[in-house]
């Protein structure tokens, strides 16, 4: 590998002109070791290639069309740790298992793409947490540090990003093996948040054919609503691929946001390019959605809209537990359905946090009420729906896609 690898990669700002500012920075300590790691992964294989980004920006296309409907789903944040053959396996078997009851309720093909192989890095609200008047840095995700509350574990460590590679190729090898299901040929790519630039820029490849630029750390990459600054530096580097990307919006924003957006990430207006994931809270969707769906659509940009239910219902339980209740998971899914029937748009899709096993994390429907959160917490971030919770959620919308279960009245979970 050479340097000149990194300094073409996309989002790298060109000579003499500053750089955008970077949200989230992940506090390195060590610039040589950095150095070290990103020169290291630019010269390491490509974990997906052009072709395969470029058939999901097509199935994306299908669903900003209304043709398609989307099912995203995976942990809040993948760890090393919890890294076996047996959760990939489970995990997957419950996507496949939610998109074929999605399927039948929507009578829509569904596009499965994984979070998983490769979400290893979170932004935090504070980039300290103190404990008992100890102050130390946030646990930002495997790739940067560890959870455990302790000085060497928490600093920054760039080498974690070279495990975090290995940790997204071993996944992605079992679930080319286990996607397709014996003689039937079933499709799944890998999303995750493109927050570690420092990971993304050096695995930057460009396409033989074509001369473009991907990501090729994952099939379809996103900005959180943390680092979706039009103007920030995880914006700039989504400008520079060519993969599918999305950007998460919140209750905050505005039309001339999704706009401007819209403008630097998709200014050729290609279908399936540009997916935009509401995370508005079960309060606020249907007072804010509109105008975002109707502002987009008015400027006649493609714009796949998909429901995240999970990231505006967050709450901390008595128990300290972070949590969210099925019910208001629910009731933002119907308010995600009820905008668009209003509109006349198409509600292209569905983001959560789930996982294959039956953990305690999320309260209501086939889970734990406020005091069973203990039983089995093992997220290392936010609360992800059970394999019980999911296939439910899944029923629901179906349910709610035929019309049987339209409406705004109380969530029947
Ligand atoms: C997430 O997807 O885990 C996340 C942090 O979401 P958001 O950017 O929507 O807050
Ligand atoms: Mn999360």
């Amino acid at each position: 590998m050479t340097s000149s690898l990194i300094t073409t990669a996309a989002g790298a700002p060109p000579p003499g002109t500053t750089a955008p500012p970077v949200a989230q920075p992940p506090g390195w300590q060590d610039d040589d070791a950095v150095r070290d790691v990103t020169e290291r992964l630019a010269g390491y294989l490509p974990l997906v290639l052009p072709g395969e980004c470029d058939r999901l920006t097509r199935r994306m296309a299908a669903v900003a069309r209304g043709e398609a409907f989307l099912l995203q789903g995976g942990d809040c944040a993948e760890t090393f740790d919890a890294l076996t053959a047996e959760a990939v396996a489970a995990k997957l078997d419950t996507l496949f298992a939610m998109s074929e009851t999605l399927s039948a309720g929507m009578r829509l093909p569904v596009v499965v793409v994984g979070r998983i192989a490769g979400q290893y890095a979170k932004p935090r609200s504070r980039p300290v947490e103190v404990r008992a008047g100890t102050a130390l840095p946030a646990y930002r995700g495997d790739a940067v540090n560890g959870p455990e509350f302790s000085a060497r574990i928490r600093t920054p460590n760039p080498y974690r990003m070279l495990r975090m590679y290995a940790a997204s190729a071993a996944t992605l090898n079992n679930i080319r093996a286990l996607a397709p299901a014996g003689d039937e040929p079933r499709e799944m790519f890998v999303s995750h948040e493109a927050l570690l630039l420092d990971y993304e820029r050096p695995l930057t490849r460009v396409a033989p054919g074509s001369g473009a630029r991907y990501a090729s750390s994952g099939h379809l990459v996103w900005a959180g609503e943390r680092t979706r600054q039009p103007d920030g530096a995880h914006i700039d580097y989504l400008a520079g691929i060519r993969n599918p990307v999305a950007v998460k919006l919140g209750p905050t924003a505005t039309v001339d946001e999704a706009l401007e957006l819209t403008h630097r990430l998709n200014s050729r207006r290609r279908p399936g390019r540009l997916t935009f994931i509401v995370r508005m809270g079960a309060g606020a969707v249907r007072t804010v959605l509109p105008g975002l769906v109707e502002g987009v659509t008015a400027s006649g940009a493609p714009a796949a809209w998909v429901c995240d239910p999970m990231h505006g219902n967050t709450f901390t339980a008595p128990s300290g537990h972070k949590t969210r209740r099925i019910t208001d998971v629910v009731d933002e899914i119907r308010g995600f359905f009820d905008v668009h029937r209003g509109l006349g748009t198409h509600p292209g899709g569905i983001h959560l946090e789930l996982t294959g096993t039956e953990v305690t994390e999320c309260v209501g429907g086939a889970g734990p009420g406020l005091d069973g959160l203990a039983a089995r917490y093992e997220s290392a971030c936010d609360p992800r729906l059970n394999r019980s919770q999911a296939l439910e959620v899944a029923r629901l919308i179906a349910d709610t896609a035929r019309g049987d279960g339209a409406g705004s009245g109380p969530p029947a979970v």
